[in-house]
C-alpha cells in the first residue's frame, strides 16, 4: 500500500526536564533579548512573580492578568505593558490561556516567546490563536504566533490539581485522536500521536493515584508536547468542532468539555476510521476506544456529561446547527439526526455503544 503525504515541519525549540526553569535565563539570551515580560494568570502570580526575580535584569516587567478565551480587551491591557516597559520578548508560564495571551501579543508585536506550559493543553506547540472579542471567539492559524522557545519543566506540573491534570490530558488525547483520521495525516504524526495518548492514558491512574509521582507527571508532560504537535500539524474534525462551538456559544469550560465529547466523536467516527481505531485502541490498551475512553474518564473521576457542565438541554438543538454548519472536514459524513443523537447521549453522559 501506498501512503502519500505532504508535511511542512514546524520549527521548534523543545527543552524538557525536571528543573529546567533554571535554563530561562540563558534562552532569554540566545534569543539576543534582554527585556522580557512575564506573562501568568492571577492564580499563577506568585509563579509568575518569582519568575520574573529569577530572571533578575533580563526581566523588564509583569502582567499577571491573562485569563481563558483570550479576550481583546486583556489582551490590549498587557499590550499597553509591552510599550510601558519596552520588551523584546515575551515569557509565558501557565496553561494554554496564558499561551494564547502570549501568542496575541506575538501578532501583534512579531515579539519572540518562550512558553513554559505548565498543563497538557498543547497550545504551545501549535501556531493557532483563537481570539474572543465582543463574545465571539475566532481562530486563526498563522506562524507568527508559534513560540520559539518551549520549556518543559516537569516540577511546575506538581501542583496541577488532579481534576484539571485528567481534564487537560483527555484535551491532548483528543488533538492525537483527530490527527489519527486526519485526512492530511502522515506517518510521522500518527506515529507520534499513538505515543502520545499512551503515556497520558498510563500516566492520569498514576496522577491521581499520586499527584507527586514524577515518573507520571514526566509521561504525561511529554504526551502533551505530542499532542499538540499532531494538534498544530494537521486539520482537526468533528470533535475539535463540537467542543469549539460548545466552548464558544455556550461558554462550557475547555478541557472538560473535550474529556465529555470525545467518546462520543470517537463513537460516530469508529466505523470510517478502522486504521486510526486500531492505533487508539493500542495506545488505550483497550480494544474498544469509545468505551474504553469513556471508562478512563469515568474511573479517574472527570465529568462524564455536558449537563454536569452547565449546558442547558434547550441549547443542544442549536449546538447541532451550528456544528453542522461551516462544518470541519470528518472522516464520516455529518448527519444532522446523528449529531444531535451524539449530543442528546455526551448531555445525559450515556456510555457510547461497543462497536
Ligand atoms: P488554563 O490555562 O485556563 O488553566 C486552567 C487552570 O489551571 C487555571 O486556573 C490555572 O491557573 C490552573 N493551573 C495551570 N497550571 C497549574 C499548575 N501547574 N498548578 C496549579 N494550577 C495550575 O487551562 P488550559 O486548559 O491549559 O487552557 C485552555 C485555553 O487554552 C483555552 O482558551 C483554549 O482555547 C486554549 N487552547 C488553545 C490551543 C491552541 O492551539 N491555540 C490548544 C489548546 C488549548
Amino acid at each position: 500500500m501506498i501512503y502519500p503525504f505532504s508535511y511542512d515541519i514546524l520549527p521548534a525549540r523543545i527543552v524538557f526536564g525536571c528543573g529546567t526553569l533554571d535554563r530561562v535565563a540563558d534562552e532569554v539570551r540566545v534569543l539576543g533579548c534582554s527585556r522580557a515580560l512575564v506573562l501568568a494568570m492571577p492564580e499563577l502570580g506568585g509563579v509568575g512573580e518569582a519568575l520574573a526575580e529569577r530572571l533578575g535584569g533580563l526581566a523588564a516587567g509583569t502582567f499577571l492578568g491573562a485569563v481563558m478565551h483570550t479576550p481583546t480587551d486583556v489582551t490590549e491591557q498587557a499590550m499597553a505593558v509591552v510599550r510601558a516597559v519596552n520588551a523584546d520578548c515575551i515569557v509565558a508560564i501557565g496553561g494554554g490561556s496564558t499561551t494564547g495571551l502570549s501568542k496575541a501579543i506575538a501578532l501583534r508585536t512579531d515579539l519572540p516567546q518562550i512558553v513554559i506550559p505548565t498543563t497538557y493543553a498543547g497550545s504551545e506547540a501549535t501556531p493557532i490563536i483563537g481570539q474572543t472579542e465582543n463574545g465571539v471567539k475566532t481562530t486563526q492559524r498563522t506562524l507568527a504566533v508559534l513560540p520559539e522557545v518551549i520549556i518543559y519543566d516537569v516540577d511546575l506540573t506538581l501542583t496541577l490539581p488532579t481534576a484539571i491534570s485528567v481534564t487537560s490530558g483527555f484535551n491532548a488525547i483528543a488533538h492525537a485522536v483527530e490527527a489519527l483520521y486526519a485526512k492530511d495525516g502522515n506517518p510521522v504524526i500518527s506515529t507520534l500521536a499513538e505515543q502520545g495518548i499512551a503515556m497520558i492514558a498510563r500516566a492520569l491512574p498514576a496522577i491521581v493515584a499520586d499527584p507527586g509521582d514524577k515518573g507520571a507527571r514526566s509521561d504525561a508532560l511529554y504526551g502533551a508536547w505530542a499532542c499538540g504537535t499532531c494538534l498544530g500539524a494537521v486539520g482537526m474534525s468533528l470533535h475539535h468542532k463540537l467542543c469549539h462551538t460548545l466552548g464558544g456559544t455556550f461558554n462550557l469550560p475547555h478541557a472538560e468539555t473535550h474529556t465529555v465529547i470525545l467518546p462520543h466523536a470517537v463513537a460516530y467516527n469508529h466505523p470510517d476510521t478502522p486504521d486510526a481505531m486500531a492505533r487508539v485502541a493500542r495506545a488505550l490498551g483497550e480494544p474498544d476506544p469509545p468505551t474504553g475512553l469513556y471508562d478512563l474518564a469515568k474511573d479517574l473521576g472527570a465529568p462524564t456529561s455536558l449537563q454536569e457542565l452547565g449546558m442547558p438541554y434547550e441549547g443542544l438543538a442549536k449546538a447541532a446547527d451550528l456544528a453542522m454548519a461551516n462544518a470541519y472536514w470528518n472522516p464520516r459524513p455529518l448527519e444532522h439526526k446523528l449529531i444531535a443523537r451524539l449530543l442528546d447521549d455526551a448531555w445525559h453522559g450515556r456510555r457510547p455503544d461497543s462497536v
